[in-house]
């Protein structure tokens, strides 16, 4: 899906929350989809709307953040650093996505596919919990770093 189609469907999402989608708003929506694959914390994504709209101010980032998270546009996660972090939720997804935290590089990978709907199974029926999503982060070494350990041994 490419920005502007994205950028539509959020406007839409917003418009029937009662939010309108103000020249702010949607510059911090813009800097989140262009930088779909990284997780910014919320100073980050201030960084850069404030490139584009210099007299934005950091509570109206926070608060369309907010706004965001709760229509579930974008998801807050945090990994080792403790940060929030704003992950943008992929189109069609009915779970939020897996990462793979390199504990080496302290880069992040995704995984799209859920591989979940067994342990699922198992939660409702023991433990008579009705899941509505989740969260998971292997914690583990990346592809690059065990390359770099092979050729150090
Ligand atoms: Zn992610
Ligand atoms: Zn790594």
């Amino acid at each position: 899906m490419n920005t502007n189609s994205a950028l539509m469907k959020v406007k839409k999402q917003l418009h029937e929350a009662g939010f309108k989608l103000t020249p702010q708003r949607e510059a911090t929506l813009l800097v989140l989809l262009e930088n779909e694959k990284d997780h910014l914390s919320a100073e980050e994504v201030f960084f850069f709307v404030k490139r584009k709209s210099p007299d934005i101010g950091l509570a109206t980032v926070y608060r369309t953040l907010e706004i965001l998270t709760d229509l579930h546009v974008v998801d807050k996660v945090s990994f080792n650093d403790g940060v929030a972090r704003y992950d943008l939720r992929k189109e069609g997804a009915k779970h939020f996505h897996h990462h793979l935290l390199c504990l080496e590089c302290g880069n992040i990978e995704e995984i799209e596919e859920d591989l979940l709907g067994e342990v699922e199974e198992v939660v409702e029926s023991r433990y008579h919990f009705a899941v509505k999503d989740h969260r998971l982060t292997f914690h583990g070494i990346c592809r690059q770093c065990q390359n770099k350990q092979e050729k150090v041994l």
